[in-house]
This record gives structure tokens, C-alpha cells and sequence, in this order.
């Protein structure tokens, strides 16, 4: 197994990443990525949680150097944020880079942090949450369709609180998919959602089994921001993988794709 989507102290993770790689060999995996967050907000704004993009370069080769000292391959990538603004501006970043995989993250529906906190989608009717969820799968579509990255971040992040939507599969959530299937990325199985409230991985099975109809393909990753979560979660995810109706996986290297058996 592989576990790409993680975080290091050059973003909101606890650990370094030679921390992280390290508990990554200890936990016998095959390849293990790092993926800290990078956002170009529309208004300029920043956010603790995300590196500066002045860092990139020495991000990229401390996540390097980590691998050194380790035998097990390391993949570099980002997470980033998608905003139509500043889509060319992002892929100009990224693309200038020698990253092997990028995952591409919808954390804002507009102005709205869809993963900042429970109170803020507790004080919402529930007409105002379905609109804030349609927001958030019309940015996941644009997304696809902006072709600047390898896979997409936990799916469906905005039920993390646990106000999911009404309908299991609705319309907006399926022009995503889609669009995503179109695009030729991957969906991750995201499985930090486990530890969430909502107590399901990102996505719900019901849209994996729609992702999987699509030949969607698929990844397993746990969002780790400490080095004890690197693989959490990963013999339920391999089940709900194997329910949803994969039987392969996919790797990453240099941004190229290859297939590997679940
Ligand atoms: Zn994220
Ligand atoms: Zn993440």
C-alpha cells in the first residue's frame, strides 16, 4: 500500500518530514508522499494552515532530502487549493516544479471555510447548507476541468460536521464525477474522515460506487498530520474500495500514472 496525502510542519502537519517518511517504512508501506498545503487566494489572503509559495522550492527538497535516509521511495506533491481565479496562476506554480503527484482540494465554497468548524454549519438553515454544497461541487467540477492536477481531495469534506446532504447522490455531486472521470484524474479514499465527526471516509460509498462505474480510478491515503496516522484506517479502506468495486489502485511518479493491484 501507498499513503501520499500527508502533512509536514511546512503546513498544518505536527511532524517533519523525515518523521513522517520514517513512520511510513517502520509501517512497511510501499511508497509513501508528501503533500502540504499551498493556497493562491483570489483576495490575497493567507492561512496558518497552508506553506507560503515563496517556500516551495525549499519544501520540495527537504520532502527530497527526507528520502535519503530511508528505503522507501518518497513522492513529492502539493495539495492546493482550487479557486477560478487564480486557477492559471496555481498551475504556473505547480507546473514549474518537479512534483510527482498534485492533489487538487476544494476547501472554500465561495467564502465559506466548508471544513473550518461545526458552529459555522450549525448556524445554517438547512436550505443554506444545500446551497453552500452546491457551491462546493460546482468548484470540484471546474476543478476537473482546469486538468492542473492528479487526484482529488477528500471528496465529499463538507458533511465532516455531519450535516450531510438530503439526497445520497445528488445531481451536482454527479455532473462532478462526471467532469472528474472526463478529466482523467483520480478520486483519493480519503480516510481521516473516519476521526471525524461525520464518521465516514471521504467519499461516501454510495459516490465511490459511482466514481468506480465512472473508471474513476482510486488511491488510498489517510490525510496524516502526525506520523501514528500514516496508514490509518487502511484495512476498512481497502474493504470499502474492494465493495465499491476496485480491484486496482494507482500510483504516482514525476506526475505519471501507473496501475497496481488493490
Ligand atoms: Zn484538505
Ligand atoms: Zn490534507
Amino acid at each position: 500500500m501507498t499513503s501520499y496525502h500527508n502533512h509536514t510542519v511546512f503546513s498544518d502537519g505536527k511532524a517533519t518530514a523525515e518523521e513522517m517518511v520514517r513512520a511510513a517504512a517502520e509501517a512497511g508501506l510501499a511508497e509513501v508522499g508528501i503533500s502540504d498545503h499551498v493556497v493562491l487566494h483570489p483576495e490575497g489572503k493567507t492561512f496558518k494552515w497552508a506553506m507560503p509559495p515563496e517556500r516551495l522550492d525549499e519544501y520540495v527538497a527537504t520532502a527530497r532530502a527526507a528520502a535519503e535516509r530511508f528505503n522507501i521511495p518518497v513522492r513529492v506533491g502539493v495539495e492546493a487549493d482550487f479557486f477560478p481565479e487564480t486557477a492559471e496562476a496555481t498551475r504556473r506554480l505547480l507546473a514549474a516544479r518537479p512534483f510527482d503527484f498534485l492533489i487538487g482540494s476544494v476547501h472554500f465554497a465561495a467564502g465559506f471555510l466548508v471544513d473550518a468548524g461545526r458552529k459555522q454549519w450549525a448556524e445554517l438553515n438547512e436550505a443554506q447548507r444545500e446551497e453552500k454544497w452546491t457551491v462546493y461541487w460546482h468548484r470540484i467540477r471546474d476543478l476537473a476541468r482546469s486538468g492542473i492536477f492528479d487526484f482529488v481531495a477528500h471528496l465529499d469534506v463538507p458533511k465532516r460536521f455531519g450535516f450531510k446532504q438530503k439526497e445520497e447522490l445528488p445531481q451536482a455531486a454527479l455532473d462532478a464525477l462526471d467532469e472528474i472521470a472526463r478529466s482523467g484524474m483520480a478520486v483519493e479514499i480519503n480516510t481521516a474522515g473516519w476521526t471525524h465527526k461525520v464518521q465516514e471516509a471521504y467519499p461516501s460509498p454510495a459516490l465511490l460506487r459511482e466514481a468506480c462505474r465512472r473508471k474513476i480510478p482510486t488511491l488510498i491515503n489517510a490525510d496524516a498530520h502526525a506520523p501514528q496516522d500514516i496508514a490509518q484506517g487502511f484495512g476498512p479502506a481497502k474493504l470499502l474500495a474492494r465493495e465499491a468495486g476496485y480491484s486496482r489502485v494507482v500510483r504516482y511518479e514525476g506526475r505519471r500514472r501507473r496501475d497496481w493491484p488493490l
